[in-house]
């Protein structure tokens, strides 16, 4: 999902919507588990499980042969994989979702504001973040993010193009101060090596800047935690922005992985906006 750069008469980048990339998924081979099926006795025909005529999706295979270690279900009366869906109704209807949290999926998120990052941040349990240090990245790759609110209503626009442009200015004009007085031995910037002056300016520069920021993040889960993130931001109570992006990543998931979002369902909103809502919200 692409987001375009527009700019403002002095030359600041910003931008309209969230851009995401789905970066990594699962890549599960299971043939090295031969040997471990070898070692009981032939007629449990334990090793005929690697041989399922039905291809399952990465994530839905890395689930199913975690759980189906868990009751030694490799025999002929296993659930086969062509009967994999309801494998996973049954997991998701009684609650063990700890299985799902074999498989990971990483997603770069572009286009989206420091408010939305903060409250990305707040998800724990079975995630990880990188995000763009304001500390160490300078003025050069400093964009915005206009709201939707902004983006239908001239007036709220020539505000937001103005506010980031004084914003930017600030910015920039703070730095360079804080280099000159570098210059003139100023105590509180003195560092020992180039990126930690760099550090010093920057951390104070950045006090400035407001929340439409941009802030790129890459955020990697496991399934059991997307499907969380998903319920409680793509509902209906999370804030618009953060709707929007968790709702295409629901997309974007539902997608490569159909048999694990196979229960959320597209709640069409009366102001027009889309949420997402399923009858099983803690897996
Ligand atoms: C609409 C909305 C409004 C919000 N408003 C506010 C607000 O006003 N102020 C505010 O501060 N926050 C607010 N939040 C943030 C919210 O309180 C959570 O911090 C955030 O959604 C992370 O979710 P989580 O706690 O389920 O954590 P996750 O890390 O996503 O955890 C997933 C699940 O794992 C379990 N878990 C995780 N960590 C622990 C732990 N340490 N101990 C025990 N169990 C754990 C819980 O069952 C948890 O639900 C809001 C969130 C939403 C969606």
């Amino acid at each position: 999902m692409d987001s375009k750069v527009y700019f403002t008469k002095e030359k600041t980048a910003y931008l309209k919507s969230p851009g995401l990339a789905l970066i990594s998924r699962p890549d599960v081979d299971i043939s090295g588990i031969a040997n471990f099926l070898q070692g009981f006795p032939k007629d449990y025909e334990f090793i005929k499980y690697i041989k399922d005529p039905v291809k399952l999706p990465p994530a839905e295979k890395l689930t199913k042969v975690a759980g189906q270690t868990c009751y030694m279900s490799f025999g002929p009366k296993r659930t086969w994989n062509k009967e994999a869906q309801k494998y996973f109704d049954n997991i998701i209807f009684s609650g063990h979702g700890s299985v799902m949290e074999h498989a990971n999926f990483s997603f770069l998120i572009w286009g989206v504001s420091r408010s939305l990052t903060h409250e990305l941040v707040r998800h724990r349990a079975g995630c990880a973040y990188s995000q763009v240090s304001q500390r160490y990245v300078s003025g050069r790759v400093l964009r915005f993010v206009e709201r939707k609110e902004y983006q239908g209503d001239k007036h709220l626009h020539e505000l937001f193009e103005e506010r980031i442009d004084r914003a930017h200015r600030e910015y920039s004009e703070m730095a360079d101060y804080l280099y000159a007085k570098q210059e003139k031995g100023y105590k509180i910037l003195l560092g020992e090596q180039k990126t930690d002056l760099r550090k010093k300016v920057q951390q104070v520069s950045r006090s400035l800047l407001p929340n439409e920021t941009e802030a790129p993040i890459v955020v990697t889960a496991n399934v059991r935690a997307w499907r969380h993130m998903i319920n409680m931001r793509a509902s209906d109570h999370a804030e618009v922005e953060i709707r929007n992006v968790f709702f295409n990543i629901y997309k974007i998931l539902k997608d490569v992985s159909p048999m694990l979002f196979k229960d959320f369902k597209v709640v069409h909103l009366p102001d027009g906006t889309y949420c997402v809502k399923t009858t099983y919200p803690k897996v």
